[in-house]
């Protein structure tokens, strides 16, 4: 539907405000983004968190409907499973997917650049170091650090987890919810260097995982060869970084608990006490839409833990659902922006809670015979029966289905297996002749 012009100003230069400027611009929008950090392609700054990250379907399609997904693949790695390191030192291989699937390790900044000159070649304006300091839905208007007043015709708060577009608009709004929850959890980013002469020192096309129960150490390959890996730690507690408070005690503690992947980490104890400990956050909160006119979106909307690497996705997904309601209501702002708050406020919620329940999978339970054996089930049942049965997980990562949905499937999946895995063999290979008997159950049980 055609549309007239807009003046549109986004807080928030990060990966979901840099795609949205982007496909605002393509319609043919004035878009100006201001960013409260320096242009991250000139100056060398940590954006805080991951170096690298997991992208998956949902992001691969709004890359794809902007017209970046050429300039990001090519410096993706895929990641066709999990690498699971034991604590006796052996390792094993699951799948994430089917054959072919991957979830793909992409440099957080890499992915940023290419989003911000996507934008500018789009006619984009970007304004560093000079970002939102207050917002107002009234106008709306939007106060930079300057001191300067901005007054666009609709603007979008892209500011991230700790948005203050979204605080004016908590001290301004009645009947504002909002609800922060913080793991117990934090996490230290730490390295392994690429391998001498080049190469990987692991299996790149993998997400290695070293699962301790309470604890976890991950590592995502990167691009010069090296691996980005990430610390999940108690913060307090029996194994908590309050102990590791020396390079002696960091030392022994991955000598005990992470040995295979320690002999591969020359700089651990400079990496862990150079880096900081972050904090993981749940953010949810309503409205998302004030005024008719301010739009939260991203982590500023429904910021989540990052064990289902969905984050960016699920914000990327945010920018495709926007551009698809831009195609249907043209001029219609009211209508685009509550239908917005409709079709993702639930979608919002829902990747919050599967993100949470996704943590006590990856620590916990991926070396449990039982949890194993119910994925081999999963596996067999998806293989043969593809339209019918479909895990969680790839529900989630590998197709579109709304959150909320996969989400509500979760539930009926763990109802249905309760019922039938203790039935069931767990020696025996899951084939098709069990696949066939199961899925009879499952029709039944749907
Ligand atoms: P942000 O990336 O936070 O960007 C916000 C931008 O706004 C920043 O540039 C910031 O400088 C700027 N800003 C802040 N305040 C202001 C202001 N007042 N005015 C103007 N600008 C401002 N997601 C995945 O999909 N896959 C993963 O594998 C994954 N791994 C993760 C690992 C970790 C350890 C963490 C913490 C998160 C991970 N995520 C992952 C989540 C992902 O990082 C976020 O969901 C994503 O960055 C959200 O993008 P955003 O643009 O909404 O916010």
């Amino acid at each position: 539907m055609a549309q007239t012009p807009k003046e549109i100003a986004i807080a928030g230069a990060g990966l979901v405000g840099s795609l949205l400027a982007a496909w605002l611009a393509k319609e043919g929008h004035r878009v100006t983004v201001y960013e409260r950090r320096p242009d991250l392609r000139k100056a060398a700054i940590s954006v805080g968190r991951s170096i690298n990250l997991a992208l998956s379907d949902r992001g691969w399609r709004a890359l794809e409907g902007v017209g970046a997904a050429e300039a990001v693949r090519q410096n993706a790695i895929p990641m066709y499973g999990r690498m699971i390191h034991h604590e006796d030192g052996s390792t094993s291989h699951q799948p994430y997917g089917m054959e072919g699937q991957a979830i793909w390790s992409v440099s957080r900044g890499g992915l940023n650049a290419v989003l911000m000159d996507h934008a500018e070649q789009n006619g984009v304006v970007f304004h560093f170091e000079n970002g939102c300091d207050d917002a107002d839905h009234r106008g709306p208007t939007m106060v930079l650090n300057s001191g300067e007043t901005v007054k666009p015709d609709i603007l979008f708060a892209a500011d991230g987890a700790f948005s203050r577009v979204r605080l004016g608009m908590m001290l301004r709004n009645d009947r504002f919810d909002y609800n922060q929850t913080y793991l117990p959890h934090g996490y230290k980013e730490l390295s392994i260097p690429a391998a001498e002469g080049g190469g990987w020192l692991l299996e790149k096309n993998a997400l290695h995982i070293w699962p301790r129960h309470d604890f976890m150490l991950i590592a995502l390959a990167n691009h010069d060869g090296s691996f980005t890996c990430t610390l999940f730690l108690p913060f307090e507690g029996n194994h908590a970084f309050e102990h590791l408070a020396s390079p002696e005690a960091v030392t022994e503690f991955f000598q005990q608990h992470f040995a295979t992947a320690f002999e591969l980490m020359p700089t651990l104890t400079d990496d862990f006490f150079a880096n900081p400990t972050g904090s993981l956050v749940t953010v949810r909160c309503q409205p998302w839409v004030f005024g008719r006119r301010i739009a939260l979106i991203g982590d500023a909307s429904h910021a989540i833990v990052p064990f289902y690497g969905q984050g960016m996705n699920s914000g990327f997904e945010d920018c495709t659902v926007l551009h698809q309601l831009l195609q249907q209501h043209g001029d219609d702002w009211d209508t685009l922006l509550a239908d917005y708050q409709r079709l993702r406020k639930p979608s919002g919620d829902a990747i919050a809670d599967l993100a949470l329940q996704n943590f006590v999978e990856m620590r916990d339970k991926v070396d449990d015979m039982a949890f194993l054996f119910r994925k081999q089930v999963e596996k067999v049942l998806h293989k043969y029966y593809p339209d019918e049965f479909v895990p969680i997980y790839s529900q989630v990562t590998f197709s579109h289905t709304p959150y909320e949905q996969a989400l509500a499937a979760s539930r009926v999946h763990d109802s249905f297996f309760a019922e039938v895995l203790p039935g069931l063999d767990m020696n025996a290979e899951p084939d098709r002749v069990l696949a066939d008997r199961l899925i009879a159950a499952w029709r039944g049980f749907r």
